[in-house]
């Protein structure tokens, strides 16, 4: 195990009740071969549907988990992209890089992921198959900018890039 943790996630066990929190959520301890087992099974009944379930589900998930931090850690600005990078580090979902946003004719950000744990555990596909972190990179686009954003994976492991990466706009 290599760093120390940042010590600003709080876990709590109820043992006798089968309860487990993080932050106050209850939480599951859920390896990354049964999330990736689940998306694979989804895209096997829903194709191409699948991937917007994912990141739907990814993008309501980030916008509480941002509110949370702001609010509790009084991140805001560089300082809260810097948090955000640290949470999603110590609860394994990879390495999140985030860019500055960018306005250029509209709102932009570029985020960068090392090892995603979706991608490590999928193997080898000819498209990208991180659509649950592209729905939370979605999110923390939303979250700096205050503008509906979309993102689009433009690198991934599992196609056989060294990192993923995700191209983060306002909807048109
Ligand atoms: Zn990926």
């Amino acid at each position: 195990m290599k760093g120390k943790r940042y010590n600003r996630i709080k876990e709590e066990w109820d043992i006798t009740s089968g309860d487990f929190f993080v932050i106050g959520y209850r939480t599951l301890m859920l390896s990354t071969k049964t999330f990736v087992r689940i998306q694979k099974e989804a895209e096997k009944i829903l194709g191409d549907g699948a991937a917007v379930i994912f990141y739907e589900a990814g993008k309501k998930a980030v916008l509480v988990s941002v509110k949370r931090i702001e609010e509790e850690w009084k991140s805001e600005g560089e300082e809260l992209i810097r948090s955000l990078e640290e949470f999603y580090a110590e609860v394994g979902f990879g390495k999140f890089i985030i860019g500055e946003a960018k306005v250029e004719g509209g709102e932009e950000l570029m985020i960068k992921v090392e090892n995603s744990f979706i991608a490590k555990e999928y193997g080898k596909s000819d498209v990208p198959v991180c659509h649950f972190l592209r729905g939370y990179c979605a999110g923390i686009g939303e979250a700096l900018t205050n503008q509906e954003m979309d993102a689009e994976e433009v690198k991934c492991v599992a196609c056989g890039d060294n990192h993923c990466e995700f191209v983060v706009k306002m909807v048109e």
